[in-house]
Formats: C-alpha cells, sequence, structure tokens
C-alpha cells in the first residue's frame, strides 16, 4: 500500500473501520500520521525473563515464559473468568480473564510455548496474572531481545477491543514499515547540524522501537526540541509581525510630572529592581513599536508604583493612560493609594467602576475625551463602548490572570494606533509558563521586596486545634494588631451555601471576639458596594480588629497593620491563591502569622499543598510547586489563554531548560530573517502554516 502520513488510518494492515473509529474515537488518532505522532508513554524492560519459582511477594510487571497446560472457565455469570494455566517447569502459574474470553480460546494453543508479561498478584497461594500480555514464544525473539519495549496509553474502550499497548506496538510496526525512510525532514538542515539532532525518520523510528538508551534519548530531544520550538517560532514570528505594523506611540522623554514625582512626592526609594523594570518598559515605550509586556512581581513587591510611574511617562508625552483592576475594591484602593501618593500634583486621576453613579460616569467620559482626565482608574466598567478616549497611550491591567485574552484585546482597542500595554500578575507563573500562555509577551521580573519585610511565619493546624489560633489572635489584637479570617467561595452555583459557611464563622467569631471590646466585618461579594465600602474602611482605618471574608480580600488589598491571616478549609484553596490571602499581612506590623486551618482527613495532594506554603514564602517557588502539582493546564491563568497544553512529548515542568533554549534559537532567527523570506527558512513557514491549519481544523471538530 502506497502511503503518506496524511492516509486514513483505517486502511493501516491491522486496522479496519471498526478500530479506526475506536481510534479516532478515544484517541484522536485519524491518520497514519497522528499514529506515528502517537508516542509512548515509557519504555518497558523485556530482555528479563523470570521464573515462576522466583517470583516473590507481589511485585511489579514481570515476564515469564511457559506452556500452556489447561483452560477452565470457572464461576459464574459476573465472577466469571477464563483460567488458564502455565507452567515453567519451576511452578505453576493462573492467567485470567475477565472479559475477552472467546478471543483467547480462539487464539492460545494448549501445549505450546508463550512469553507472558503483566503484574502478578497472589489468590488463593497461587501466583496469577490478570489479563496478560501474551504472545507465542516462537513470535517473541524480537521481545526478548528488547530492553526498552515501548508501551502506550489506551484506555478501557480500546483496551476491550484489544487495542492494548501490545496492539498499538504493533501497528506502530506496520505504520512505520509504510512512512520510514519517506518522512519529510521537519526542521532545515543548518538547525540539525548545528544543534546535532537526528533526523526525523531515524527519530520516529527510535522513539517507537529504541535500538540503545542512547538513541532513544537522542529522538526524545529532537522531538521534544522541535515541538517546543515551532510553539516559540510561532510567537516570536507574531510579535515580529505584530511590531513591523503596529506603530508604537514613541514615549521619546521622561519629563516634568515624572521627575517631579520621583524626587519630591515619592515617600521612599525604589527597589533595584523596580528601577530595572521602570528601564525596561520605558525602553519598550521609547522604541516606536507597541509594547506587550508581562510584569511578574511577589505580592507586595511594589508593582501598583511601577504601574503608576509608567503611567506619569506617558502623561508627560501627551498621552492618556488607564488601570484596570479585576475588583471594584482593589480598584478603589488603587485610586485612594494613587491619589495619595500624587498629592498637589497638577495631575487629573479619576475613578470608574460598576457603581460609580449616572452623573459623575458622564462626567468623566466627557473629561476623558477632551482630554481632561490624565489617568482613569477602574474596573471592567472601562471595557464599555462608551468609554473613549481621546489618546490613550498606555494601558495597564493589574492581576492579569483574572481577566481573559478577550478583555485585553478590548482596550487595545480603545485608540486608533494601539495603546501600549502592561499586564502585572501577582500570580507568579513559571518561567516556562509564561513563555507558552503569554510567548507573545515581553516578561519583566521585580524579584526583591521593599527593605523591611518581616517573613511572614506560617502554621498548618488541623481543626481541632483552633483554641492556639484564638489564642493568637487575642495576643495579636492586644498588641493593636488586625486580624484576616478567609473562607472559600468554591462556585458560583454553591453561593448560598458559602455564605452559610461565611456567616456561621462570623457568629462564632463575634461570639469569642464580643463588642463592644472586639469590633467584627464582614465582607464578601455579594453585599452592596457601599457596605462593602463601609465595613473595608472601618478595617482600613483600624477601627475593626477582625474581618470576616471571602476571597474578595484576595487581591490587592492593602492593610499595613493587619498581621493575621487565618485562612479556613484552606485544603480548599489553590496554592496560588493561599499564597495571595497570605500576602494581605507581612506588609508593616514587626511580625505576621498565616495560619492554614484545615479538616483532619486530607487527600495527598492538599496536604503536600499546605506543607509548601509553611516550607516557602517565595512566590516564585510555590508556582513551581503548583505546576509540578497539578499540571500546566490547571495553573491559573492560563486555562483562557487559548493555548493547548497536550504536548505530544515536551513536559514543562521537566523541559525548562529545552523551552528557554529554542525560545532563544527562534529569538535569533527571527532577528536574523524578520519576515522569514530567505530560502533557509522556507521550511519554517512552511511548518508553521501547516501547524495552524491542523490546530483549525481540531478546532473545528472539537
Ligand atoms: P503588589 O506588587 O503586590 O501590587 P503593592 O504595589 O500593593 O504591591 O505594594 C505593596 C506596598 O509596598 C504598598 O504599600 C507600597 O506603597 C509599598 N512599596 C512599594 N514600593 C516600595 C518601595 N520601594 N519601598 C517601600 N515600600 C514600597
Ligand atoms: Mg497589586
Amino acid at each position: 500500500m502506497a502511503a503518506n502520513l496524511s492516509t486514513d488510518i483505517k486502511y493501516l494492515p491491522g486496522v479496519g473501520p471498526k478500530r479506526a473509529e475506536l481510534l479516532q474515537k478515544e484517541l484522536q488518532i485519524n491518520t497514519v500520521g497522528d499514529l506515528i505522532y502517537y508516542f509512548p508513554f515509557k519504555y518497558v524492560d523485556r530482555s528479563k525473563v523470570y521464573k515462576v519459582a522466583d517470583l516473590v511477594g507481589e511485585t511489579a510487571y514481570v515476564q515469564v515464559v511457559g506452556r500452556l497446560v489447561k483452560f477452565e472457565e470457572v464461576g459464574e455469570r459476573r465472577s466469571k473468568r477464563l483460567v488458564a494455566l502455565l507452567t515453567d517447569g519451576t511452578g505453576v502459574i493462573e492467567l485470567v480473564w475477565f472479559t475477552g474470553t472467546k478471543w483467547v480460546m480462539q487464539n492460545l494453543k494448549k501445549n505450546v510455548d508463550y512469553l507472558v508479561f503483566g503484574k502478578p498478584t497472589v489468590f488463593n497461594g497461587r501466583y496469577n496474572i490478570a489479563h496478560p500480555e501474551i504472545e507465542e514464544l516462537s513470535q517473541a525473539k524480537g521481545i526478548l531481545q528488547c530492553p526498552l519495549q515501548a508501551a502506550y496509553n489506551t484506555t478501557e474502550r480500546l483496551k476491550n477491543s484489544h487495542l492494548n499497548s501490545k496492539t498499538i506496538f504493533k501497528l506502530q510496526q506496520e505504520a512505520l514499515k509504510l512512512v520510514y525512510g519517506k518522512l519529510e525532514e521537519t526542521l532545515p538542515p543548518y538547525l540539525l547540524e548545528k544543534h546535532k539532532l537526528i533526523g526525523i525518520n531515524e527519530a520516529i523510528k527510535q522513539i517507537h522501537f529504541p535500538e540503545t538508551a542512547q538513541l532513544l534519548q537522542k529522538a526524545q530531544y529532537r522531538l521534544k526540541f522541535e515541538e517546543l520550538f515551532y510553539l516559540q517560532l510561532g510567537y516570536i514570528k507574531q510579535r515580529s509581525f505584530r511590531q513591523s505594523k503596529v506603530n508604537g506611540h514613541v514615549f521619546g522623554m521622561v519629563g516634568e510630572t515624572f521627575n517631579l514625582f520621583y524626587h519630591k512626592y515619592l515617600p521612599f526609594e525604589l527597589t533595584n529592581a523596580q528601577k530595572k523594570v521602570i528601564k525596561e518598559i520605558r525602553r519598550d515605550m521609547g522604541s516606536g513599536k507597541q509594547m506587550n509586556r508581562l510584569l511578574q512581581g511577589d505580592v507586595g513587591s511594589g508593582k501598583t508604583l511601577v504601574a503608576l510611574m509608567c503611567m506619569l511617562i506617558a502623561v508627560d508625552n501627551g498621552y492618556q493612560a488607564c488601570l484596570m483592576a479585576p475588583t471594584e475594591i482593589l480598584a478603589t484602593q488603587h485610586f485612594l493609594s494613587l491619589s495619595a501618593m500624587l498629592g498637589d500634583m497638577p495631575i487629573e486621576i479619576n475613578l470608574l467602576t460598576g457603581s460609580t453613579k449616572k452623573s459623575q460616569r458622564n462626567e468623566i467620559h466627557q473629561g476623558l475625551l477632551s482630554g481632561k482626565i490624565n489617568i482613569l482608574i477602574g474596573t471592567h466598567a472601562l471595557l464599555e463602548d462608551i468609554v473613549q478616549f481621546k489618546n490613550l497611550g498606555l494601558v495597564v491591567i493589574d492581576e492579569q490572570q483574572r481577566f481573559g485574552v478577550m478583555q485585553r484585546a478590548r482596550l487595545w482597542e480603545k485608540n486608533d494606533d494601539p495603546p501600549h500595554v502592561l499586564v502585572m500578575t501577582a500570580t507568579p507563573i513559571p518561567r516556562t509558563l509564561a513563555m507558552t500562555a503569554y510567548g507573545d509577551l515581553e516578561v519583566s521580573v521585580i524579584d526583591e521586596l521593599p527593605p523591611g519585610r518581616k517573613p511572614i511565619k506560617t502554621v498548618h493546624y488541623m481543626e481541632n486545634r483552633r483554641n492556639a489560633v484564638y489564642g493568637l489572635m487575642r495576643e495579636q489584637i492586644k498588641l493593636g494588631r488586625q486580624v484576616y479570617v478567609v473562607y472559600p467561595l468554591i462556585k458560583e452555583s454553591e453561593k448560598m451555601e458559602n455564605l452559610r459557611d461565611l456567616e456561621e464563622g462570623y457568629q462564632s467569631i463575634t461570639e469569642l471576639f464580643p463588642p463592644p471590646q472586639y469590633v467584627t466585618v464582614i465582607v464578601h461579594g455579594q453585599m452592596k458596594p457601599d457596605e462593602k465600602e463601609k465595613a473595608m474602611q472601618l478595617f482600613a482605618k483600624g477601627k475593626a480588629h477582625i474581618m470576616v471574608a471571602t476571597t474578595v480580600i484576595e487581591v490587592g488589598v492593602n492593610v499595613p497593620n493587619a498581621s493575621v491571616m487565618i485562612i479556613e478549609s484552606a485544603e480548599r484553596f489553590g496554592l496560588s491563591q493561599l499564597h495571595q490571602l497570605r500576602g494581605r499581612v507581612g506588609r508593616g506590623a514587626d511580625e505576621s502569622f498565616c495560619v492554614l486551618l484545615s479538616s483532619v482527613k486530607l487527600s495527598n495532594e492538599s496536604r503536600k499543598r499546605l506543607e509548601t506554603m509553611v516550607a516557602t514564602n517565595d512566590g516564585f517557588e510555590i508556582a513551581e510547586a503548583d505546576l509540578q502539582l497539578r499540571g500546566p493546564g490547571d495553573i491559573e491563568g492560563t486555562q483562557q489563554s487559548g493555548i493547548p497544553f497536550d504536548f505530544k512529548i515536551a513536559n514543562l515542568s521537566r523541559d525548562a531548560q529545552l523551552l528557554q533554549y529554542v525560545r532563544n534559537i527562534a529569538e535569533d532567527i527571527i532577528e536574523d530573517d524578520p519576515l522569514l523570506t530567505a530560502d533557509k527558512n522556507a521550511l519554517l513557514v512552511k511548518r508553521l502554516t501547516d501547524i495552524a491549519s491542523r490546530k483549525l481544523d481540531f478546532s473545528r471538530i472539537s
């Protein structure tokens, strides 16, 4: 059969229409090409054969060679099974099938030698292997020479139709017969040579049928390289194309207001990290190209100030700037603190949120159009079409992980020439993820906290030690400090129940800490804005000792006198959320505490999360741990990025170094040949187009 990669999988010998349908449904394998790019998930040593007499205890997978001596159907109805006895001269082992017995009876023969592979367990004093992989010994010579036999993931439905790992292995053999030597190279020769990569034909062969561990490693490296390289090349090309098409506003100078603020108003020295980042941003904004930059910095690292100073640069160059925050509480707080910092400087700064009064709103719309307003702070309300600027030059998005890609794009459209965009996040995304989820953005990192911050002491208590926690609260309140108690908000649909948790918590706190000696406020997302505001203000001004809240306070809230963060049902929170919440304390007090309260029974993963929180205060370490624990698809802020994280072979947490390496290569290539017009890069363009069209196909199917 003449075949190429796009040949329908059903024509591959051994497949046929029925299996093809299953392969399509279960593994999205539609073509021969899909199959050979369906890579093994592990390799098993099939060169070692055990004697039955040597089996001890319940072990991992083993392989035995022996003769089938007896078949017997035992049990009734649901416990009905087929048992075959296999002897190798040293002992007897049972092979057991609960399903597919018809196939077994038709295909396996008595008094013939077989090679059997599976996981032995002990039942009735005898070893047995359920649903073993089994092969006539005379056919199995190849397997026995193989210390590295590929194993493939399958599904229950596939296994029920005998499409198990071994069958897929055999299909791969068939596929390779068809395509080996005919696969078109997917990387240009100069890259293969320079980076010592093996060719595609060899790589595909060795990934499925490795001859040696070293060749396998080379195959894996090359295929990972290819996968990550094209991803990065796509991003970087996109960025370069965008920059060549879109003109950025040139912020040529650092002018009067910036300098005035810096020298006369700034209440403290900038950290070196802040200075470095402002420089990076300034360089971007002065370059004539539109800036798209992600600013990462741990909770409390002073990103807001960086945003303000960049907005002043915009103002100095005759442009307007806006800052969008995900919650009303946060937007209001930004507005208040930035207004306070700007003092009597000649800057017109305004706040626009969902609860801005209509008359005021109209005035703001006017002020934006006339150019009277220099800086606008707000929530999603900024996105409304009616909000139009005279000349918006810079958009800052705070807590970017809370917004979707679409929302980012809508702010772009607020000006004929798109404004510079700075997105900020305190959910440190591991670098590898940032490169993938936000691959078309530049990344700046504030890796330093303002001086004088004391690390927060974090402890994990089971619920039965609540009393110790109340003791700590009393102690700290006595010292004049304030306390947060946070309850999880699980899902929108469970709103009422959540509030019950919260309200019960509030009840018991007010009983334990009775007024008027103690003042406790409650804050949650369903309160009326002015009530919420009132409670926040009581706490912010130090008039309330305790704030009982849902995660509405998770992002950005800043009350330096608060020194204790108590997180109820901490096991229900994700790592990055816990870290964000903890970041609400440790902002001023001499010593701060974070108490993670959990139930006694914990899943392994929850326990690890809580252990990580106790072990480190470093947001980047926490982000890495999160990536290891949950996998990239679940990291907050990546779901909306639209990037599929189901790599065929690369692994973002393990292949971080390679990712950085190929990104640099991609950058060099684009720098040399920004529009990829050189002959030697023709293949790159073709591949990028192929990959993009395949993505489109997938999206059409699903
Ligand atoms: P985040 O990065 O989490 O958004 P903020 O911008 O809210 O952090 O800053 C946290 C606190 O640190 C604020 O009270 C801010 O005024 C203060 N701050 C920012 N930069 C500095 C600095 N260089 N020195 C001292 N305090 C600073
Ligand atoms: Mg912030």
